[in-house]
């Protein structure tokens, strides 16, 4: 199969933090790959900037370094990383002052679409916004594009739009969720929007229940003293998780639009229902294999902060009356899996006495790894036996029907900046979207915090604590295997 590369147009690219960690891993790296799928026009150019007194040769060899580093071998081809770095410049930009502005106005081109990437600390995004419109280097045409975390709360995230609004339009902002760059999570509203076949079972008439887990099986070494300000609510499930559900909860919209998408997001996010505390299971990793305990990471002898949280969330709407939603996501889990699963309800008669070899069909969706869908169906069981039940997979591994292409899809970061050179937001949240979900978030955190709560300990290599297990059982159900 050939993959179809659309060029954008032609861009000047600012990114802010340009010598930062995310930039090094992802932007910078993403950026070459699609200068070498020929997406991205050769008269295009990428700004870093960031406060190190760099030239643009040694910004140069800063990129090149993280193209080797962070680029697979076989797609490193030196004449193409040469080219590359021929459309880069560098600027020295203080964002909370004033060197640097008047350098950068003076390299940006009239009749080009104008991005500005703010892989910066959230604390510095009004600063840049003001400062992009004080010198008048953004127009009306610019686009800004901000990181994670939008806020830490609602106030906060108001805060920060009520900021970003002061200088651009919501149409102009595209604020990243890396998880709805995944080709599976698209794949979600083609599955359930480019087929019949499942739209009519998507209910509660058919559903019995949705489970969401994003389990990584790193801890926060490194990182413990920032992560544990955040905790997996803050962290994973505000955003990326609430994303999930609400591609999977959503109405169909009229249109493959971005406001009516995103409508339709936040129609779900708005009949969230408050979660009862006996719904919540908070846990922290414990010391083992080797490796020392969340506490230790964290540098925070009383931390209370989750590395671990299970949910059981219900969405108050027509559709979905009396399904539960289980979400869970944790750090040193039994392994690096993300996947959502809907479980469908039994047939309303069995014909079959094999009541003991009947499963339910169950719905898999893959993000990672090895990104599919798996629809798990009962036949009968080969051989002379009678007729006895078994349930067999329906598999679907992208890699294995896209073969070349599946390698050659642009990863998260690298298709969501090439929408917002093409001006597309559908897959960007809007700021209305943000404060939804904060505000269901909110009372969520206070309540633990309030109750005084603290993380039940769980075995690093497990699947969570026990607790988790129970929070379905007694509802009759189980999580599914955490595996790759
Ligand atoms: P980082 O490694 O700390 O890099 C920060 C960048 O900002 C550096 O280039 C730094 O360079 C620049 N900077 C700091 N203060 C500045 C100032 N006053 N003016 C201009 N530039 C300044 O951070 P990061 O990990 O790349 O994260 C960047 C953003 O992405 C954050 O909002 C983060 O939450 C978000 N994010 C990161 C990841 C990730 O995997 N790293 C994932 C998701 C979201 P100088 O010190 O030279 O100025």
């Amino acid at each position: 199969m050939v993959s179809r590369v659309i060029p954008v147009d032609v861009f000047d690219l600012v990114i802010f933090g340009a010598t930062g960690d995310l930039a090094r891993r992802k932007i910078l790296p993403g950026l070459y790959r699609r200068f070498l799928a020929g997406q991205m026009p050769d008269d295009s150019r990428i700004i870093g900037a960031a406060r190190a007194d760099l030239t643009n040769d040694a910004f140069c060899e800063q990129v090149r370094a993280a193209i080797t580093e962070f680029v697979p071998k076989d797609r490193q081809d030196p004449a193409v990383i040469d080219a590359f770095l021929a459309r880069l410049a560098y600027v020295p930009i203080d964002a909370t002052g004033t060197n640097g502005w008047a350098a950068l106005k003076a390299l940006m081109r009239p009749n080009v679409v104008r991005a500005f990437y703010f892989s910066v600390a959230p604390s510095l995004f009004g600063d840049i916004a003001s400062r992009l419109h004080d010198h008048g280097i953004a127009d009306a045409w610019s686009r800004i594009v901000v990181e994670k975390p939008f806020g830490r709360d609602l106030a906060s995230a108001r805060a920060l739009n009520a900021a970003l609004a002061q200088h651009f339009s919501e149409a102009q902002i595209y604020r990243i969720d890396h998880y709805l760059g995944k080709e599976t999570v698209q794949n979600l509203m083609a599955v359930r929007f480019a087929n019949i076949l499942f739209e009519p079972l998507w209910k509660a008439e058919y559903v019995d229940h949705v489970q969401i887990t994003v389990a990584e099986t790193v801890g926060v070494n490194g990182r413990g003293a920032y992560y544990d300000k955040s905790g997996a609510m803050r962290d994973m499930v505000q955003n990326h998780m609430m994303q999930l559900l609400c591609l999977i909860a959503m109405e169909p919209p009229y249109h493959f639009d971005p406001d009516a998408v995103r409508d339709e997001k936040l129609k779900v996010i708005r009949a969230l229902k408050p979660v009862q505390p006996e719904d919540i299971v908070r846990g922290q990793y414990g010391a083992g294999s080797g490796d020392k305990g969340y506490v230790a990471h964290s540098e925070n002898p009383a931390s209370k902060t989750e590395s671990y949280i299970a949910l059981k969330v219900n969405v108050s709407n027509w559709r979905w009356q009396g399904v539960p939603f289980y979400l869970r996501t944790g750090k040193r889990l039994r392994a690096r899996a993300s996947e959502i699963a809907i479980t469908f309800k039994q047939p309303p008669h069995a014909i079959f006495d094999d009541a003991k070899g009947w499963r339910e069909n169950v719905l898999v969706i893959r993000l990672q790894p090895n990104e599919g869908m798996n629809l798990m169906v009962m036949i009968k069981e080969p051989g002379p036996g009678g007729m006895r039940l078994m349930q067999v997979p329906l598999d679907m591994s992208f890699a294995a029907v896209l073969g070349d292409e599946a390698e050659e899809t642009p990863d998260a970061y690298e298709r969501l900046i090439m929408d917002v050179i093409r001006g597309n937001q559908t897959l960007f949240m809007r700021g209305d979207e943000v404060e939804a979900a904060w505000a269901w978030t909110d009372p969520i955190i206070e309540g633990w915090e309030a109750r005084g709560d603290k993380p039940q300990t769980y075995d690093p290599g497990s699947s969570g604590p026990e607790d988790a297990l129970m929070l379905m059982h007694r509802d009759g159900r189980r999580w599914r295997e955490i595996k790759e």
